[in-house]
């Protein structure tokens, strides 16, 4: 195992921030996958399942068992760690620029286009090396010239040539659920079984080149591009993976979840020692855009009424929203058919605030899938 000390940009003469980075395995032996956690810093579940994997990793990799390449970025930003305003971290949004720290990535599309034009061949293989090639120069050539900068441009660097990512937040209270691109469902319904996915949303595109989809969408857009005389395959399967809700920090809940990931890995040849069989599928993916959110028509205190992973139906009183002023009782309903993957964990919201979504089967929601 090899650490690498990622000395960020400065924003501030004489204060410096450190990205870490673990590597275990042999580079260009065998598939290379990337794990990071909580690049919304205040995401914490990611941070303990990421201090169980690189014990488990330490061993694998001293037994010999790690057949490609693993890098473990424990605490994928340390900037949002800094943001302490009053007692409370802001560990979503970079308070110097107001940007999502999960947005935003380098679309690297017309780069690597002009890398490759006229150099791809029949052979898929032959265009995957070329593309990661190109991939790799035209990270290595973003501008850092902030520390957020530096810190998109150093994560996307240990990501962007490899076969799997996982990029691993929560959400407020949730069961656990993740996102991914359509095309690579076929390699990531694996990890859904291992990890006991509840919720699993696909897009081609969700909007604001969130991080995995910066490492993945842009081989789909490649193919279309230049067509099946020049075969290229969906190379980066990248996944934000949810680890349930923010509160849900436990050795025993991060021991299970760094066991199923380093599963998956062997399942997909990283590791030696694959399961096998891997756990059935607890759902089937549902579109990104069939993920409704239940809004507070007013502000008020929030009261639930089920629990988060319940199946519901279109019309299903889920929480009761109360006017503390006027006495009011609001009951908030699902708007579809589907399973109440994610909800609000305040109990008292403002208006317009998004308390609760639901999961369902029909893609009815167009433009940008994700939220602030
Ligand atoms: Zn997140």
């Amino acid at each position: 195992m090899k650490t690498v000390h990622h000395r960020l940009a400065r924003n501030t003469p004489g204060v410096s921030i450190e990205l870490q980075s673990l590597h275990y395995g042999t580079p260009g032996r065998g598939p290379k996958a990337t794990l990071q956690a909580a690049l919304h810093a205040d995401e914490i579940p990611g941070l303990l399942v990421a201090h169980h994997l690189r014990t488990r990793l330490a061993e694998l990799d001293a037994e010999g068992r790690i057949l490609g390449e693993i890098i473990l970025v424990p605490v994928a930003n340390p900037i949002g760690l800094t943001q302490r305003v009053l007692q409370a971290v802001e560990g979503r949004f970079d308070l110097t620029t107001g940007e999502n720290f999960n947005r935003h990535y380098a679309d690297l599309f017309d780069t690597v286009v002009k890398h490759v034009d006229g150099h791809l061949t029949a052979d898929a293989a032959h265009n995957v090396a070329l593309i990661r090639a190109a991939l790799r120069e035209g990270t290595a050539a973003l501008p850092e010239r902030n520390a957020l900068e530096s810190l998109r441009r150093t994560l996307l660097g240990l990501s962007v040539d490899a076969d799997i990512v996982l990029d691993l937040h929560c959400d407020s209270e949730a069961v656990m659920h993740l996102y991914t691109e359509t095309s690579v469902w076929p390699r990531v319904e694996p990890l859904a079984r291992c990890l006991g996915v509840q919720v699993a949303l696909l897009a081609e595109v969700s909007g604001d080149n969130p991080f995995d989809e910066a490492c993945s969408t842009i081989w789909p857009r490649l193919a279309a591009r230049f067509g099946a005389a020049t075969p290229i395959p969906s190379a980066c399967a990248a996944v934000t993976v949810e680890l349930r809700g923010e509160a849900d920090v436990s050795h025993d809940r991060a021991a299970r979840d760094a066991q199923a990931l380093i599963d998956y890995l062997a399942w997909q040849g990283v590791i030696a020692g694959a399961p096998a069989q891997l756990p059935a599928a607890l759902c089937e993916p549902t579109p990104l855009a069939g993920s409704i959110p239940v809004t507070a028509p007013h502000g008020g205190v929030v009261v639930y009424l089920g629990d988060t992973g319940a199946t519901v139906k279109a019309g299903e009183r889920l929480a009761d929203l109360v006017e503390p002023m006027t006495g009011d009782v609001t009951p908030l309903l699902s708007p579809v058919d589907g399973v109440v993957y994610a909800r609000e964990t305040r109990r008292f919201v403002p208006a317009g605030a998004t308390v609760l979504r639901v999961a369902g089967r029909e893609a009815l929601r167009r433009g940008n899938l994700l939220t602030a």
